[in-house]
């Protein structure tokens, strides 16, 4: 997200003791969905056989015996609601791990309403009697798992699912869920609405941190990733579109259905549709990139002029950070006057004032696209750990203009950041996830880093960094870590100073 947000304030009830245990959880370096509540579930206790497989070369013949047979008792559990994510911990669910949505949704520009189906393919990572799944809003028809019929119940933004029998751990599953309604976005102080926004004829998601469960259920967590595909139907002549690549338009009387794949894992607050009156542009960046913006009609020939450079800006991150990690790439502007923008994987969304041909364009493009790389290939764990993401896109910000403008000092504007003398940024709360200080004492840190190691080895950094975590999830410690091998000594003080101390140090100079 850009900058021209700053605080927010939206409250979460976060027990000092949930923080410190959860810190602790994930900077011990665990992946996604650690939390899980123990709670025997709804579903009497189970018992199951399993035959005990030994490969052997096909060339050997079996011995005349019979394999072993084990049995285990099936305690299911009651999946936890939350994965104590210290900013959110009600965000994201325990007990099974998401490989792919299939979301499907109606929609026409004259009906507020949408009616969807999404449909979740996971693995159990528990016995579960049951799961929830994160959804604000909507009339759930119904819920099936693995084809059959389930219980649900709504507990707040918790829809509580109880399948007919219990899922096995480890157990591939499926989630298919009916819903329809009139979204209700979810509201947040600075950046205003999240979830599916209806501006009339134009619909579009604002996902950021916690929009993507007011528009389809699921686990909603960045720790979580997985893949999508949107099969999304409109009237004839409308254009709907999503993350990834088009691949089928299917038309069907007087509604034609959009189908977009995006095959690189992503966060859920990523996820975006569009439907509207828009202009779909394509051209081909770097090694053959496939570029699609996507304009409101309206503002198509200016928002092709100010996005004239993605296909250099693509080329010279590249030169920094290594290959684009998405197969396609572009813009999406939107006829309205939000005062942010947003990294959605592949599509990022704009608002109608950066059709402007303006440096502070460019550097809110160049923003989004730094992301692609750090904050949607590279996801966050949890929440706190925010400045990777903004840090790193901000001072991507500074190395454009240091690249392509004459007579730009970058210590200069990391020296002003530094003159604001931030607190420090590695424990922000659900009020200061978006504030300034992530974003400009987190580029800061990339500079001090800079000045002190050196454009060789930074820049070697910055590349390993993206290539090691490509698609992966990543936290301060994974960061400081590697930070560390590159310098051949560890780095954990550095990064505590820059990262924590009251202030700032005092920037090394060239
Ligand atoms: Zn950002």
């Amino acid at each position: 997200m850009d900058r021209a947000t700053t605080r927010r304030s939206w409250r979460t009830g976060a027990t000092a003791g949930v923080a410190v245990s959860t810190l602790l959880f994930l900077f011990a370096g665990c992946s996604s969905n650690p939390a899980t509540s123990q709670q025997p579930g709804p579903t009497d206790p189970l018992t199951r056989s399993a035959t005990a497989a030994t490969a052997m070369p096909a060339t050997t013949v079996p011995p005349a015996t019979v394999a072993p047979t084990t049995t285990r008792t099936v305690q299911p559990i009651a999946g936890a609601g939350g994965l104590g994510d210290v900013a959110f911990p009600d965000l994201g669910n325990g007990g099974y791990d998401v490989a792919s949505y299939t979301i499907t949704i109606d929609a026409r520009p004259d009906d507020p309403s949408i009616r969807a189906t999404t449909r979740i393919d996971a693995i159990a990572t528990n016995d579960l009697g049951s799961f929830h799944l994160d959804l604000h809003g909507f009339a759930v028809r119904s819920v099936n798992v693995d084809g059959s019929p389930a219980a649900f119940t709504r507990e707040g933004d918790e829809l509580i699912v109880t399948p007919s029998t219990a899922v096995l751990d480890d157990a591939d599953f499926s989630v298919d869920v009916s819903y329809d309604g009139v979204p209700d976005p979810l509201h947040d102080p600075d950046i205003g609405r999240v979830g599916w926004i209806d501006i009339g004829p134009t619909s579009y998601v604002v996902g950021e941190p916690h929009g993507a469960h007011a528009w389809f259920p699921g686990n909603d967590h960045p720790s979580d990733k997985a893949i999508f595909e949107f099969r999304v139907s409109v009237p004839t002549g409308v254009v709907a579109v999503a993350n990834g690549t088009l691949s089928e338009q299917r038309a069907a009387g007087a509604t034609t259905m959009w189908i977009w794949d995006q095959s690189e894992p992503m966060a859920t607050y990523l996820a975006t549709v569009a439907i509207g009156d828009f202009t779909i542009q394509t051209g081909v960046g770097p090694h053959g990139l496939p570029l699609r913006n996507v304009f409101a009609t309206r503002l198509a020939a200016a928002a092709a002029d100010a996005t004239a450079r993605t296909a250099e800006m693509i080329e010279v991150l590249e030169s920094w950070f290594g290959p684009y990690p998405f197969s396609t790439y572009g813009a999406l502007v939107v006829d309205d006057g939000f005062g942010f923008a947003l990294e959605t994987q592949t599509l990022s969304l704009f608002p109608r004032s950066i059709a402007v041909r303006t440096t502070a364009s460019q550097r809110i493009q160049v923003h989004e696209l730094a992301h692609q790389w750090f904050g949607d290939s590279l996801s966050l764990s949890r929440w706190q750990d925010i400045w990777l993401n903004e840090g790193f896109a901000t001072y991507t910000e500074s190395l454009w203009l240091e690249r392509t403008q004459p007579g730009y000092d970058i210590d200069r504007e990391m020296q002003s950041f530094a003159n604001k003398k931030y607190g420090p940024i590695t424990h922000p709360t659900s009020d200061t996830l978006f504030g300034d200080a992530e974003y400009e004492r987190g580029a800061i840190v990339l500079h001090a880093l800079r000045r002190t190691v050196g454009d060789e080895i930074f820049f070697a950094i910055l590349r390993d960094y993206a290539t090691t975590f490509r698609h992966a999830s990543v936290d301060t410690a994974a960061f400081v870590s590697l930070v560390s091998r590159h310098v051949g000594r560890p780095m954990n003080d550095f990064f505590e100073q820059w990262l924590n101390a009251p202030t700032t140090p005092a920037l090394p100079s060239r």
